[in-house]
């Protein structure tokens, strides 16, 4: 068993008071919209009704893929022509609509009302309207509101506005019980629930919960961990209900997560016995298969586009268990209390960067010539075709990684594309 510490406890230098550089410019990430794709799956009784355009409405189409034929629970109220010429027309409608939309579906316990680009240049007022509708279809619906436009919000984002919109209307407590904030698959969230109750941590809660019964209470002897790194105005309103955040690396890789488990086990004074005696089984299934799945990794150099706020977190999982070095790591946003504890861990060296000028992003890619490239669907072909090895970023959110049994299937995503170039080329030889 190794002591895992961090990097700036154990005399190297992690990235935490690197400087950062700060880009404002041409941006190429998705809106906040696509973030509905998972939260639908992961709130079984809950409906997104987007108000905006036809662009909207398409976006979400091309981001869900097959899951439109799926009866999905989200949608767009399509704003026409007229709904710009007078706001009380537009109120008037979205009422007409959602009354439509609530007696078809009548499984419906939730529905947030997702504002866009457009519905935020027209200034319809979503929060009234969701006030308004609230009131109308009370007890057996619960209107919520929040913004996914791409003005506001980048990517996953779009999460971050749904949970933080919700944290408010939560009911108080004054339980010391654990929550865990960000969506998972459920899968995963089980076996996260599951290391919990063998640590013998309990009761704890979860932030989104599947079904609105299940949803949280909040108060001053809560304190959350969170799983995603996304999650800063969702922190801060929790913050603002009296609860505690519990600083961790985010649970990617065994590293990532055995840290996240420690911070958590210290809080509620589990003993160290209980602690190896809980992790061991799976810290050496995850190094296992993390080996295996990162040959092709060892040695090579990585290049973050800012696409999700996950970049910091992986960049820390690929130096640290893969053996990659990093060159840039971007991100859309930087905040230290979510982000510091892995910049503590990533070995100095990389750029970090904030934000996106697309172009000059680009230059400093060419002239790096990566080994992998991390990027969006817009630059991943492009690049490809410059022959840079790229892996798409989407993927990473979409894809069940964090926690010690998804650490191989991690490391796997990163070896995919320079596996597959590998093959490409040895037949392109032969
Ligand atoms: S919210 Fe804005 S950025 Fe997103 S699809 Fe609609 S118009 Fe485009």
């Amino acid at each position: 068993m190794s002591l895992d510490l961090p990097a700036t406890l154990s005399g190297a230098s992690g990235c935490r008071t690197a400087p950062v550089l700060k880009e404002r410019g041409q941006r190429e990430v998705f809106c906040g919209l696509t973030g509905i794709i998972w939260l639908h799956r992961k709130m079984q009784d809950a409906f997104f009704l987007v108000v905006g355009s036809r662009t909207c409405a398409h976006l979400l189409q091309a981001a869900a893929g097959v899951m439109i034929f799926a009866e999905p629970r989200f949608g767009t109220a399509i704003l026409e022509e007229k709904d710009l010429a007078g706001l009380a027309d537009a109120n008037a409608e979205l009422d007409r609509e959602v009354a439509r939309l609530l007696s078809r579906r009548p499984d419906i316990k939730q529905l947030f009302l997702v504002g866009s680009c457009p519905s935020e240049v027209i200034k319809l007022d979503l929060a009234r309207a969701a006030e308004r509708l609230s009131g109308l279809h009370a007890p057996h619906v619960r209107v919520y509101n929040y913004s996914g436009s791409g003005i506001e919000t980048t990517f996953t984002q779009g999460e971050d506005a749904c949970l933080a919109a919700m944290v408010p209307t939560l009911a108080g407590t004054t339980a010391r019980e654990l929550l865990v904030v960000g969506a998972l698959p459920d899968v995963v969230e089980d076996q996260c629930l599951a290391l919990l109750a063998a640590l013998g941590i309990g009761p704890v809660r979860m932030l989104p919960a599947r079904r609105s019964a299940d949803l949280p209470a909040v108060g001053a002897n809560t304190v959350f961990a969170l799983v995603q790194p996304f999650l800063g105005d969702t922190h801060a309103a929790l913050t603002r209900r009296g609860a505690r955040h519990l600083a961790a690396p985010f649970p990617f890789g065994e590293q990532g997560t055995t840290a996240w488990l420690r911070a958590i086990a210290t809080e509620f004074g589990i003993s160290d016995d209980v602690f190896d005696r809980v992790t061991a089984a799976p810290r050496a299934r995850a190094l296992k298969a993390i080996a295996a799945q990162s040959v092709e990794l060892q040695g090579k150099s990585v290049f973050f586009f800012p696409d999700s706020q996950l970049e910091i977190p992986l960049a820390r999982f690929l130096a640290r268990e893969c053996g990659m070095t990093p060159i840039e790591v971007g991100t859309p946003y930087l905040h230290d209390a979510l982000h510091g504890p892995d910049l503590d861990l990533l070995p100095s060296g990389p750029t970090i960067s904030e934000g996106q000028d697309v172009e000059k992003q680009l230059d400093r890619q060419r002239a790096a010539r990566p080994d992998l490239t991390i990027c969006g669907l817009g630059l991943a072909n492009p690049l490809e075709a410059q022959g840079f090895t790229t892996k798409w970023a989407i993927e990473l959110v979409f894809t069940p990684v964090h926690f010690y049994e998804q650490a191989g299937d991690l490391a796997g995503l990163f070896s995919r594309p320079l596996r597959r170039k590998a093959l490409l080329q040895a037949g392109a030889q032969a």
